[in-house]
Formats: C-alpha cells, sequence, structure tokens
C-alpha cells in the first residue's frame, strides 16, 4: 500500500484545480486519488488525466463528493464560497481534513465553517504563500509602530477573471494592519471611493482594486505619514506558489485535531 497522502481536489478544471494537480502530481509525499467537478460539468465520469490532455491516471472526475473525500485524506478546495460550504459539510461527515483556499466569504458564511472546525482539521488562508503570510506579520508589526498620522492603504491588482474584490489577501493584510492598531476592521474599512468623497477620515484603512489581464496577484501596504511614505510590497509571479502553499498544508492536517487553523500555524510564524 502506497504511503503518498491521498487528496482530493475540488473545482479540477479551474486555474487552481489544474495548477494543484500539476504540483501534486511532482511530489513523491501525496497524490490525487478524487477530483470533484460540479453537475454537468463535461469532465464527469471521465479519466482526470485524459481531461487535463495527459496520460490517463485512474482517477475518475465525479459530482459526488461525499464518495471521493471518503476515499482521501484531505480535501484541497480553491472553488467558490457556496460550493465550499457544501464541501466542508461533506468532508465533516467523512472526517476528511479540508483546507480551504476559496475567497469571497461573507461573516455568516465563516460562522457556518466554523461550526465544521469541531468535527475536522480546517486550514482556511486566502493567500498560502509564505511570503504573505510574514507579510501579514509585519504589516500588524509596522502598524502598531506607526501613529495615526499614518494613513493606511491597501492596493491590491488581479487578473480579469477574478470575481471578489477586495481580494482575500487584500483583507488579511487589512486585518493586520487594523490588530497592530488595536481596531475592528469592519469599523475603519473603506471600500470604495467614487465621486465627492470629502476628506480622508484619519484612522480609516483604505482598499483600491485593480483589475486587468493576467496578474497572478500584487498586494502594497502604503503607510503614507508626514513627509514619508512606507510600502510593503508582495508580487505573486506564477499560481503555483499558492499550490505548493496548499499541499504543504495538506500534508500539516494529517494526524491533527480537528479545529480551525490558518497558515500562520502551517508555517510556525
Ligand atoms: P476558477 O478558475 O474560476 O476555478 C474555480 C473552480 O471551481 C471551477 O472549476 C469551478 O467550476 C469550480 N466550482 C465552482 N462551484 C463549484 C461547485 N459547486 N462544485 C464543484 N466545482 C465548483 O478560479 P481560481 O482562479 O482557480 O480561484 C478559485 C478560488 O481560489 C477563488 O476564490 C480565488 O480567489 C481563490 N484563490 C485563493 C488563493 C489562495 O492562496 N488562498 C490563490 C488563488 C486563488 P465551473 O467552471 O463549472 O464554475
Amino acid at each position: 500500500m502506497s504511503n503518498l497522502a491521498r487528496i482530493a481536489i475540488t473545482g479540477a478544471s479551474g486555474r487552481m484545480g489544474r495548477m494543484l494537480i500539476e504540483t501534486i502530481g511532482q511530489s513523491d509525499k501525496a497524490e490525487v486519488t478524487g477530483a470533484v467537478e460540479r453537475p454537468g460539468h463535461d469532465w464527469i465520469g471521465q479519466d482526470l488525466g485524459l481531461c487535463l490532455g495527459g496520460a490517463e491516471t485512474g482517477v475518475t472526475v465525479t459530482d459526488d463528493a461525499a464518495t471521493a473525500f471518503a476515499a482521501a485524506d484531505v480535501v484541497i478546495d480553491f472553488t467558490a464560497p457556496a460550493a465550499t460550504l457544501g464541501f466542508a459539510s461533506a468532508a465533516a461527515e467523512t472526517g476528511t481534513a479540508h483546507v480551504i483556499g476559496t475567497t469571497g466569504f461573507t461573516d455568516e458564511d465563516l460562522t457556518a465553517l466554523s461550526a465544521f472546525g469541531g468535527d475536522i482539521a480546517i486550514v482556511r488562508a486566502g493567500n498560502m504563500s509564505l511570503g504573505v503570510n510574514l507579510l501579514t506579520q509585519i504589516t500588524k508589526q509596522v502598524a502598531a509602530a506607526l501613529g495615526p498620522d499614518y494613513d493606511i492603504e491597501v492596493v491590491e491588482a488581479h487578473h480579469n477573471r477574478k470575481v471578489d474584490a477586495p481580494s482575500g489577501t487584500a483583507l488579511m493584510l487589512g486585518q493586520a494592519a487594523a490588530d497592530g492598531r488595536g481596531v475592528d476592521l469592519n469599523e475603519v474599512s473603506d471600500r470604495g471611493r467614487d465621486g465627492i468623497t470629502g476628506a480622508r477620515k484619519q484612522g480609516d484603512i483604505g482598499f483600491a482594486v485593480i483589475r486587468g489581464g493576467g496578474i497572478v496577484g500584487e498586494h502594497d501596504v502604503i503607510f503614507a505619514g508626514p513627509g514619508e511614505r512606507l510600502i510593503l510590497r508582495h508580487i505573486a509571479d506564477d499560481r503555483g506558489l499558492f499550490a505548493r502553499g496548499a499541499l504543504t498544508a495538506a500534508l500539516w492536517t494529517l494526524g491533527k485535531a480537528p479545529g480551525e487553523y490558518d497558515m500562520l500555524d502551517v508555517l510556525g510564524l
């Protein structure tokens, strides 16, 4: 019997789904044992490898998440909020750990997801890269060190197919800045400016969003103070970065107690 961690991928045909399958294919620690797509998808009932234009893998793409999850140690899920809530419920039923990269959740969604953390290990992060998770720590420190006369703005850029804004990463960075300042992000976040907005309110944390072309993901946290600006920047060059982070998280969940975790736990930051 193989010692490889058995991983089920949801949204297998998506940008991140494909990247995860490629990344796991190159790993000597894990294998893809399940691939899930929505009912009616062209790939259902087909061999995953053939769907991807490669050799046969013996993994049949399915819309039956529970069966795919029952045969896996971990699910890696980069899909959409409504889909992820359903997958979390299925993973809790089958006792399969759930690594969630999906972004765009509402507060109600997050409360619903939390309930499943009582049954299984869940790792959720709006960004799975080491660099961004380090950046959240640095952002928190800088925000704590600089006074309220340093205006904080988070600027993010992504490809033209992204459906949620600001990005999950921008929200993570905004949250880190708010934590550093000891304020509630919901009370200070300014997520859209247009027209005669009036002067900037001191203490706000602003978000600005750029969408275009194939930009993988870029984030700046700007601290604009009297006579100087400090800019913390992260640039993702390649989606493989997120897939490698998700695989690290998936391997980390093996044998972990039920609970809600994030990439800071996984990376020991
Ligand atoms: P994408 O290319 O649109 O892929 C999403 C996939 O999920 C598609 O295959 C989609 O199928 C599938 N899907 C949606 N609903 C489903 C359902 N009910 N059942 C099964 N499959 C379903 O998007 P992406 O660029 O890969 O991004 C996916 C998510 O990951 C987004 O929320 C994005 O923000 C996030 N993301 C996170 C990180 C991170 O590090 N945390 C990094 C990159 C992206 P259809 O095409 O049939 O709808």
